[in-house]
Formats: structure tokens, C-alpha cells, sequence
């Protein structure tokens, strides 16, 4: 028996004051277009999530790969989990060295008789793998350099949320899900941090008998909740993805003041959801036509 894939991609959930909001969008668009080439003609949701990711980790506007936020010592550390429908996982937290932290988690998972790999041990085990370890300073750009030096100089932090943290879910055409997960991380943070990302249930989440999520957002909220695995349980019974993802938004605002989170869904019933509680969370989509559909700040249903 064929599915019908379904596939939707987020970049973030958070502020995403004075963005070029077209540039964001072309982003997150390009994204889900990578992923949707491989996807229509019958390729893995496993492949089509690390391939968006691998381009939004590629893209300077986006919080995750090039263009992660530094931390306190203005280096990049960054998160990953890959999540797969037969719920197993990989994943890695604090790594430095490596341009695409998914790609090494999916090793973790595919390579590995372990889960989950952190800081210089990561590293090493992607070196140990064929992955080439490149200079911390060649994930940083310009414009972030600039603005740790600013902070440096005021001691002052950065306001806001993290904004760019990038992820993908996919349901293939033999009916299997994925969820994909990549971040810098939240602006300023200190050195060791770990937010949701990389945490099986918290950041990601995917399992074939139900759907699949990816969250984003303020991290010490979403890992206390388990949002994606909350999210994705509560499609159980048929309930659709918006539905699902609605609930566990509503649940948790019903909990913590301002949790100031959002979530991309795909449930095996072939449904899409997408919601989030900050200001703004782009996210791009396949729409039942075939068609990429991109907005910053949508909160409808999807056909
Ligand atoms: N959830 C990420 C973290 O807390 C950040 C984000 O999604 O903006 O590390």
C-alpha cells in the first residue's frame, strides 16, 4: 500500500523582528522544496527531512548549521535530533566542529549502537565517521560575531527569543515519518546550555502508528512538557495534526505564563499542523496539490 508523502518545514519560532520576512520565506520555501523533490518520487522521509535541514543549516538566517547563535565564549554549540517512526533516535548536543549537526545525528542513529552523543565526544565520533571537522569560527557569520563583540563591549544581553532553529517532518510514500531538529540554540546563552532540541520526546518526535512532530521555541519550557511527544499522543483516536498541535499549545499556556513555543506536525493520516505561541514562527508546506506554501505566521487549517 502507497501514501500519500506529506511534508512541512519550520524555521523557528520566536520574534523574527526587522528580518527581511521574503528572504525568511525564500528560506524556508527552498527548504521544503529540496524535500518534497525527494518525497514525490518515492523517496525516504529520512532523506527529505536531513536534506530541508542541511539547507536551512546552511542558511545564514537560520539558527542552526551557519549562522548559529555564539554563546557566551562566542562559539557555536549546536543540537540535533532525528527522529525515526519506529521510534528510535539520534541525536547530539554541543557540538562544534561539524557543519551539519542532523546529518550527525542521523549517524548516531543509523551508525551507532547508541542515542545520543555530546560535546568534543560527538565530535570525535563524526570524525571517526568520515565527517570532516571544520573550525568553529566557520559556523559563525559576520553579522553574529559583530553583535557578541557589541555585547562584549556592553555586557548587555541580546532580548528575545532564538529565532532560526530549523525543522522538517515528513510522512513518505511507504508511510513512514520522520522529524528532524537542528539548532544554535538561544541567543546568549552560556557555555553547556542543551535546550529541547536534541531531547527524544521534547525537541522531536516521531513514531509511524501516529504522526511526527518538531518543536521550537524556549526550550526550558518545551522540555518540561514533552510538547512533541504530548503533541503527538494526542492525535491518538484519529485526531488530526492542527487539532493535536492546538491542544498541546492550549495545554501548555493553561500551565506556564508565556510559553512562548511552536510546533510543525504531520500525523499518518496524512494531516499537517503548524501553531505557535511567540510572534511569528515561518514555516513552509506541501499542500494537497502538490504546491509549496510558505507564511510567517500561520494559524489555519491545511487541506
Ligand atoms: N528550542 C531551541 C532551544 O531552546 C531554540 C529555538 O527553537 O529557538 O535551544
Amino acid at each position: 500500500m502507497t501514501t500519500s508523502p506529506r511534508f512541512i518545514v519550520h524555521g523557528g519560532a520566536g520574534e523574527w523582528l526587522n528580518f527581511d520576512e521574503d528572504q525568511v520565506l525564500a528560506g524556508v520555501r527552498a527548504a521544503a522544496q529540496a524535500g518534497w523533490d525527494i518525497l514525490k518520487v518515492g523517496g525516504s522521509a529520512g532523506d527529505a527531512c536531513e536534506k530541508a535541514t542541511n539547507i536551512l543549516e546552511d542558511h545564514p538566517l537560520f539558527d542552526a548549521g551557519y549562522g548559529s547563535f555564539v554563546n557566551s565564549e562566542g562559539e557555536v554549540e549546536m543540537d540535533a535530533l532525528f527522529a525515526d517512526g519506529s521510534i528510535r533516535y539520534g541525536a547530539v548536543a554541543a557540538v562544534r566542529r561539524v557543519r551539519y549537526a542532523i546529518s550527525l545525528a542521523r549517524l548516531v542513529l543509523t551508525k551507532t549502537d547508541n542515542c545520543f552523543f555530546v560535546g568534543d565526544g560527538a565530535d570525535q565520533l563524526a570524525a571517526s565517521l568520515g565527517v570532516p571537522l571544520i573550525p568553529n569560527i566557520d559556523l559563525v557569520t559576520e553579522k553574529e560575531y559583530a553583535l557578541f563583540r557589541e555585547r562584549e563591549g556592553q555586557r548587555a544581553p541580546r532580548p528575545g527569543l532564538g529565532t532560526g532553529t530549523v525543522g522538517a517532518v515528513a510522512l513518505d510514500q511507504s508511510g513512514h515519518m520522520v522529524s528532524a531538529t537542528s539548532t544554535g540554540g538561544i541567543p546568549d546563552k552560556k557555555k553547556g546550555r542543551v535546550g529541547d532540541t536534541p531531547i527524544f520526546g521534547a525537541g522531536g518526535y516521531a513514531d509511524d502508528v501516529l504522526g511526527g512532530a518538531s518543536a521550537t521555541g524556549k526550550g526550558e519550557n518545551i522540555m518540561r512538557f514533552f510538547l512533541c511527544k504530548l503533541a503527538v499522543d494526542g492525535m491518538r483516536g484519529g485526531t488530526p495534526a492542527q487539532t493535536a498541535a492546538r491542544a498541546a499549545l492550549n495545554f501548555l499556556a493553561t500551565r506556564i505564563p508565556e510559553p512562548n513555543v511552536g510546533i510543525i506536525m504531520v500525523g499518518v493520516d496524512g494531516s499537517l499542523g503548524a501553531m505557535h505561541s511567540t510572534a511569528a514562527m515561518p514555516i513552509a508546506w506541501v499542500d494537497a496539490g502538490g504546491e509549496v506554501q510558505a507564511a510567517m505566521r500561520y494559524q489555519g487549517w491545511f487541506d
